[in-house]
């Protein structure tokens, strides 16, 4: 699947310091979101809030109008994976919800995505997430110079394997990111590790966890976009956009760029070198 040589863009600093202001409104209305997030509030509320928030940093949306997707915000509730379209829908006490947000700044994207409970979740549920989280993190320390982009996939999947039973979805994957939201290359959250491109400095991606508790098979809704698990079974999403910098990886769409979840060492710990 990597045998066809493509280009991957590499960024300047000043592009990655463009990427971090798109990464931050992301961050910041993700977080709004997840406070707005209780049982009766509807999803379309919630996309008027994050729609709010984008007027409010002077942003734009990267999923607005995507191949015609209606809203800037994704929201998929309990055995919905991805690519849920806000309306109606009134959210339940016990209900997950996966909130994915992207924001453009001066043409530079930034996506991230989080799952968060509605009122109070079973606590299968709760160790889902978690481990879902988990595996994202365990993706981005394995996204450094010199690493191949199979590590990546292979150290999600190790990560959620070594928790238990859970389902690895292989349909979406998470992608190369900056002056568009989707780039070169494709960024499996599974495999064996050593193949693909060597990642280099100045190369942005997103990874994009999706586990679900059961079976990992999955078909998208008659609206064309909503994605859910063949069996019913519950899903969660957790996603940052990370940059490669010659000092590891630096995490865009995290307001400590990584610091606490990767140690001192992170280069977010003095945001931008200069
Ligand atoms: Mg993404």
């Amino acid at each position: 699947m990597f045998g066809r040589k493509r280009r991957i863009e590499i960024k300047t600093p000043a592009q990655f310091a463009m990427m971090r202001e798109a990464g931050l409104v992301v961050a910041r209305t993700l977080e709004l979101l997840r406070s707005e997030t209780r049982p009766g509030i509807t999803t379309l509320d919630l996309d008027v809030v994050a729609r709010e928030s984008l007027a409010l940093e002077g942003a734009t949306s990267s999923f607005l109008g995507y191949h015609g997707f209606p809203a800037v915000v994704c929201l998929s509730v309990n055995d919905e994976v991805v690519h849920g379209i806000p309306g109606d829908r009134r959210l339940r006490d016990g209900d997950i919800l996966s909130i994915d947000f992207g924001a453009i700044v001066e043409g530079w994207h930034g996506d991230a995505a989080l799952t968060v409970a509605v009122g109070e979740i079973d606590g299968a549920d709760a160790l889902l997430s978690e481990v879902t989280e988990q595996s994202l993190w365990a993706g981005i320390a394995a996204t450094f110079a010199g690493a191949r982009l199979s590590d990546i996939g292979h150290a999600v999947e190790t990560s959620v394997l070594a928790r238990g039973e859970y389902g690895i979805i292989e349909e979406y994957v998470g992608h190369g990111i900056g002056s568009a939201m989707h780039m070169d290359p494709s960024v499996p959250n599974y495999g064996e590790p050593g193949h693909g491109p060597v990642l280099e400095v100045g190369m942005a991606l997103a990874i994009e966890p999706m586990v679900v508790r059961g079976l990992r098979h999955v078909h998208t809704l008659d609206d064309g976009w909503t994605v859910v698990t063949d069996d019913g079974s519950r899903a969660c999403h957790w996603e940052h956009t990370v940059a490669i910098t010659a000092d590891g990886p630096w995490v865009l769409t995290a307001l400590d760029g990584g610091a606490a979840r990767l140690g001192n060492h992170a280069p977010g710990t003095s945001d931008l070198p200069d």
